[in-house]
């Protein structure tokens, strides 16, 4: 049978882009379902559809045109055809972002598409690695492999800020300080990363590189 593996955890716990090696490492394929909150996101952004209007959200998120490749070696996102990988990261979207995604609507469309797409491709790929904040919990609560990523916050604090700014440097740590903590805490309303549910494993990265993360997670797939 397709193996799904379910990797949640907050931003900056090194989530996506260790999702993103597990499936390259076992041949499978790769969603990551924050791309998919921002993608609504950008696109009301694009479209003029308020934030605040529950209702049209919900029917932008039913309506996107999205195009997701799902392939971990070449990931790419898509509206209406154009390229939005690196638009849809951009902290116009960061910062509003959970607006989306505290919108139980559009929570509800998103979790069945990302259900549909886990089974598609998971059956084309022989396995899938899903990641975002609530697979293990909500999306795929039978996932063969659930793991939580954590890391504490000076470490996600470090690598976020070079993820954005190229740099952890004192300065450019506290400037990335606001966005992070806050849309944690924005977030927290819908999910909440300190304690792993039962049955999921644990894996804190705080004392790991990149290559060590990886190597656990894989560990955690094969156990
Ligand atoms: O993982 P990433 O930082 O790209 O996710 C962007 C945002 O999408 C998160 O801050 C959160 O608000 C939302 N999200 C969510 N549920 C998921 C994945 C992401 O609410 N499964």
């Amino acid at each position: 049978d397709p193996v799904v593996v379910a990797i949640d955890g907050p931003s900056g716990s090194g989530k996506s882009s260790v999702a993103k090696a597990v499936a390259a490492h076992f041949g499978y394929g790769y969603l990551d379902t924050g791309a998919m909150y921002r993608a609504v996101t950008l696109w009301c952004l694009r479209t003029g559809v308020d934030l605040a209007d529950q209702e049209a959200v919900v029917a932008a998120a039913e309506d996107l045109p999205l195009g997701l490749g799902v392939d971990p070696t070449e990931t790419t996102v898509e509206l209406d055809g154009e390229d939005v990988a690196d638009a849809i990261r951009t902290s116009e979207v960061s910062g509003v972002v959970s607006a989306v995604a505290t919108n139980l609507g559009v929570r509800a469309v998103l979790q069945q598409a990302q259900r549909d797409l886990i089974e598609l491709i998971a059956d084309d790929f022989g396995g899938v690695v899903a990641e975002g904040r609530d697979i293990t919990t909500v999306v795929a609560p039978d996932a063969a492999v659930r793991i939580l990523l954590t890391a504490s916050e000076a470490a996600r604090l470090a690598r976020r800020s070079t993820q954005l700014h190229g740099s952890a440097d004192a300065a450019t740590v506290a400037a990335t300080h606001d966005e992070v903590v806050r849309r944690d805490r924005d977030d927290s309303t819908v999910s909440q990363f300190t304690q792993a549910a039962d049955g999921v494993v644990l894996l804190d990265t705080s004392e790991l590189d990149f290559e060590g993360s990886v190597a656990a997670a894989i560990a955690i797939v094969t156990a």
